[in-house]
């Protein structure tokens, strides 16, 4: 018999191309779950299963599916204005993020706000607008041998080409690499790979010292160091101590360049505190927000910025402002979701509560730990990671042949969790409503699947 799930992927499968995904795996290796709708943590499959959202669906969402005040937000603005371009014209809802956004980004003392917000469509249009704004304003300013950019070693900044540039996972990045700009990379100060008996701090110092010497190796060159502050995401939640950040900060400084600070993964609440900038006293020339920043409602990205890199582009010449404009440049629906987003952080003291949620993570986390084959477990507020490799020590990877990562995947998902690995890397980064009952599945069923994906 064929059910409506079977009909429904069968038609999915005659005419869609799934990201991330080589396309020949479906439907054998991989499973395609149609999903109906959403409620909470949970997404309900067309076949009434339910699958709990472990990782936020690609670590979007924050407060669960289908939140009835940011689906009301969106409705009442529809009705209103669903959108108008933004060269020219101005509507409430961008102008009431910016200015919400603008008071709760991270503030160092001694250093000028930020004072301006740009929008774009998703993380990796955010990304390109910060490059972009950065490598603009030094022209703007005759120092055209500032082309620069320094990104991080294991980074990761989004799919197109200049986001792309300065991103350096090979999966990704190597098949274009004839496409793309050179950047230099520095040194990931991830703590994973301290020497034995370094410590995270002395290991983000270490690195810091590295980037030092890229400055002194490219005198002038540079016009800003771009990075993801404490969680190195997509490069399998590799996390660093707060001081690299402090260090790079004062490198910036010393060297007259731009730190963008990319908070698209660990912004709104991820790492504990509301930006993860804010764990090391430092504020950003230029800060990109994207994700979490609808709630998970839809996409829309902001790039913030000082007076300083604003007033570069200010001139009688159109070629020195700054051009860049998509379509739905600051969409008033997204704004509107956004505007309610902000609002619960408010309403329901989101903060304090996943102080509470991180802790029983941690409790819940800590006995795999002991599993033979897990040579990590990590955690920086809402994400916990765990590292399997081959022997329990770090070093020993499984074969990639494997494919142990994506039998994790499949044990977790017959189990009604979605767990979506990177590479050997299982990681939790649940909805922020994610309660008790949720987390003890979470816990058991992530136990099971590294027990079924790591035996011979
Ligand atoms: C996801 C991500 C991006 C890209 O965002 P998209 O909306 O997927 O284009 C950029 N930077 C970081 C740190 C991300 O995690």
């Amino acid at each position: 018999m064929i059910t409506d799930a079977d009909a429904w992927r069968s038609r999915d499968l005659a005419v869609l191309w799934h990201p991330c995904t080589q396309m020949r795996e479906h439907p054998d290796v991989l499973p395609l779950v149609p999903i109906e709708r959403g409620d909470g943590a949970w997404l309900i499959g067309r076949d009434g299963r339910r699958y709990l959202d472990a990782v936020s669906s690609w670590w979007t969402n924050l407060f669960g599916h289908a939140e009835p005040r940011i689906a009301a937000a969106i409705a009442g603005q529809a009705r209103t204005l669903e959108h108008v371009l933004l060269a020219g014209f101005s509507h409430q809802p961008a102008v009431e993020l910016a200015e919400k956004l603008l008071a709760i980004a991270p503030r160092q003392c001694d250093r000028a706000p930020l004072t301006k917000v740009f929008y774009a469509d998703n993380g990796s249009a955010g990304v390109e607008v910060a490059l972009k704004m950065a490598f603009h304003w030094f022209r703007n300013r005759g120092e055209d041998h500032r082309t620069r950019f320094v990104a991080l070693e294991n980074g990761y900044h989004g799919e197109t080409l200049g986001a792309m540039a300065v991103g350096d996972i090979p999966l990704y990045r190597r098949t274009y690499a004839p496409l793309l700009a050179e950047v230099l990379f520095a040194p990931s100060p991830d703590a994973y790979l301290a020497a034995p008996g370094q410590s995270p701090a002395q290991r983000a110092l270490q690195a810091a010292d590295e980037l030092a010497t890229i400055f002194d190796r490219h005198p002038g060159e540079v016009c800003a160091v771009i990075l993801e502050p404490l969680v190195q995401c997509a490069g399998g939640m590799r996390m660093h101590h707060p001081e690299y950040l402090k260090r790079v900060r004062q490198l910036c400084d010393a060297h007259g360049v731009f730190l963008i600070a990319d908070e698209i993964a660990v912004g709104f609440g991820r790492t504990g505190t509301f930006f993860a900038c804010e764990q090391a006293g430092i504020a950003p020339d230029l800060l990109c927000l994207s994700k979490g920043l609808t709630g998970g409602f839809l996409p829309l990205a902001a790039v913030l910025t000082t007076q300083e890199l604003y007033d570069g582009f200010l001139d009688d010449s159109r070629e020195r402002a700054f051009l860049h404009s998509h379509s739905y440049t600051g969409n008033p629906l997204a704004c509107a979701a956004a505007l309610a987003t902000l609002r619960i952080f408010d309403e329901d003291d989101v903060l304090a509560r996943n102080k509470v949620t991180a802790a029983r993570m941690a409790q819940l986390a800590a006995p795999l730990a002991q599993h033979p084959h897990v040579a990590d477990v990590r955690q920086t507020g809402m994400i916990v990671a765990f590292e399997l490799m081959r022997d329990g020590d770090k070093h020993t990877p499984f074969d990639p042949a494997l494919r142990v990562g994506l039998r994790a995947y499949r044990a977790a998902l017959e189990r009604g969790v979605v767990l979506r690995p990177l590479g050997d890397v299982l990681y939790w980064m649940p909805p922020y409503c994610i309660d008790e009952e949720q987390l003890a599945l979470l816990a058991d069923v992530t136990r099971t699947a590294i027990d079924e994906a790591t035996c011979a």
